[in-house]
């Protein structure tokens, strides 16, 4: 799955292709990406054909594309889903769902999506925020995101730390890569217990998500073509920087010891065992 800094990416690469241009059509190629639309394929193309698009938005893991009419389009990138912009004359990706088709005969914008866990759907409304995405904590990126408001939220919660990260509903935008980053980088056990943690503690991790996140994103932004937006959460294209993650058995790149994968929450969690020792007051 796609975490934030590869839907940053995205929508950064969408803000520069297609805010303020006008739609001529658009072209459902496969009906499975717009299930979410009930009232089908035709018309979806016919709903969205003539509107403009705003600028791009994004919350947490969420992308969604507003209209200048106040009305979205939510884009779920599930596990492969990829927006191309090419040339009018470009043949196809493989892949290929959706077709956007501007007025100004500029660039496409295209849909592609192999798994087709991903979709589109219309949102009445959503410009400024869909409904679907209301409930999403802000993320550490937003401009209203507050830390001390964030800390005290985890601090409340009587769960472990790694599943208070990854609930979007606290702080969005963190999943189970960055997650195991930021613990790291701020040196406490994925199970210690968010209702003992210490206010420094607690905000030292948060902060640990965000510069994790923000490197990420710096070398998402150097190898960014913006004829080519790309998302694919399992190419790895950010996996140079990792400390821990996908780290099993290499050494820990502060201390020396073999780092341990162990299977949490149906995943798996990597951790330094001396930096990151098991807590006292643990919540698995
Ligand atoms: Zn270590």
């Amino acid at each position: 799955m796609p975490e934030l800094p590869e839907v940053a990416v995205v929508r950064r690469g969408l803000a520069t292709g297609i805010t303020g241009r006008l739609l001529d059509r658009v072209e459902v190629l496969h009906p499975r990406p717009v299930r979410r639309h009930l009232l089908g394929s035709d018309d979806f193309e016919a709903q969205l054909s003539g509107r403009r698009f705003a600028e791009p938005r994004r919350r947490g893991k969420y992308l969604w594309l507003p209209f200048d009419d106040g009305d979205a389009l939510l884009a779920h990138l599930g596990m492969s889903g990829q927006f191309r912009l090419d040339p009018v004359a470009a043949p196809d990706a493989p892949n290929t769902r959706v077709r956007f088709v501007f007025a100004d005969d500029g660039p496409e914008l295209r849909f592609v999506d192999q798994r087709m866990f991903g979709g589109l759907s219309l949102t009445a409304g959503g410009a400024e925020l869909p409904d679907e995405v209301a409930h999403i904590g802000r993320d550490p990126f937003d401009p209203l995101f507050d830390l001390d408001a964030a800390v005290a939220r985890l601090r409340r919660k009587r769960t472990g730390i790694k599943r208070a990260l990854l609930d979007q509903q606290l702080v969005s935008g963190i999943g189970n890569i960055y997650a195991d980053e930021a613990l790291w980088a701020a040196r406490v056990h994925y199970a210690r217990a968010t209702d003992t943690m210490t206010r420094p503690s607690a905000a030292a991790v948060l902060t640990a998500a965000a510069a994790v996140m923000r490197d990420a994103l710096g070398q998402g932004g150097t190898s960014f073509d913006s004829l080519y937006v790309n998302v694919n959460g399992s190419s790895g294209y950010f996996d140079r920087a990792l400390a821990v993650y996908g780290r099993e058995d290499q050494p820990c790149r502060r201390c020396g010891s073999p780092i341990r994968r162990e299977a949490f929450m149906n995943r798996s969690s990597y951790r330094c065992p001396r930096c990151q020792r098991v807590p006292r007051h643990a919540r698995f």
